[in-house]
């Protein structure tokens, strides 16, 4: 069905301004359409899968006993790669074509391996990391709680809203080390007062992953409120986590 409103606007492809068929409920063109599609195919050093379909955690995610991470494709650092710009879209639009879109991409990942894991369904609950208080309110959203609301709608898990952000000056993650993005992200999150999540499984989600310290310490806090399991799920994920020589050098930071 056409709608009105694509008729007034027709929609564009939010990536190269490429005017869309009018009924389109993609984000993309044909030609972002496939560049998407090859880095999703992009292959992991670790277990050899696409990474769309591959699960590996970073070095630090591992030693917090973090080893599921769901994702869909690489961040390339100072590259202007399509998963780079949906980084970047994710962060200042809450189009319903690009988060349905992203919705779409991860959801079956996930519905397998609960399947395979026989996890059921009605012991998962949806938690995401906040974004900075000032950043949230600056875009008028935060990224994560969109995507996790999206994922709630494509999975039919209930969201769990248990995390906060704590006031006051946290360090952008991206200018520290490892040690100093763990214990910048330690003093970032809490738990909300009522938050019991006995016996559940907690997807938690974030719009990327680095070194992993944001996943850690919130995995840590959610732990604490009873969680059974914690499943990590982002869009992204650092290519620095897809090679294992370049890991070994993973100590270092970040660029
Ligand atoms: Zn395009
Ligand atoms: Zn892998």
């Amino acid at each position: 069905m056409i709608r009105l409103s694509s008729l007034l606007c027709p929609p564009k492809c939010l990536f190269c301004r490429e005017r869309l068929p009018f009924d389109t409920d993609l984000p993309f063109c044909k030609t972002c359409r496939d560049e998407w599609e090859k880095e999703t195919e992009e292959v992991c050093g670790f277990c050899n899968k696409p990474v769309r379909e591959c699960l590996c955690t970073t070095e630090l995610m591992q030693k917090a006993g973090l080893r599921v991470l769901f994702k869909t494709a690489y961040y390339k650092a100072g590259r202007r790669t399509l998963p780079n710009r949906v980084l970047f879209r994710m962060k200042e639009t809450s189009s319903a074509r690009l988060y349905s879109f992203l919705g779409e991409e991860i959801s079956p990942n996930i519905f397998s391996y609960l399947q395979t894991e026989k996890i059921k369904l009605d012991e998962c609950l949806l938690a995401y990391a906040p974004r900075h208080r000032r950043a949230a309110a600056r875009a008028g959203m935060d990224q994560a709680e969109r995507l996790s609301k999206e994922l709630s709608g494509h999975l039919g898990i209930p969201r769990c809203d248990v995390l906060i952000r704590k006031r006051g000056k946290n360090k952008a993650q991206k200018e520290l080390d490892v040690g100093g993005r763990l214990q910048n992200a330690k003093n970032a999150f809490a738990l909300t007062r009522r938050a019991d999540l006995s016996g559940k499984t907690v997807l938690l989600v974030d719009d990327t992953v680095t070194t992993g310290a944001t996943m850690v310490a919130c995995a840590k806090l959610l732990k604490s409120a009873g969680a059974k399991r914690v499943l990590c799920v982002s869009i992204t994920f650092d290519e620095v986590g897809r090679n294992p020589r370049e890991a070994a050098f993973s100590t270092k930071p970040y660029a």
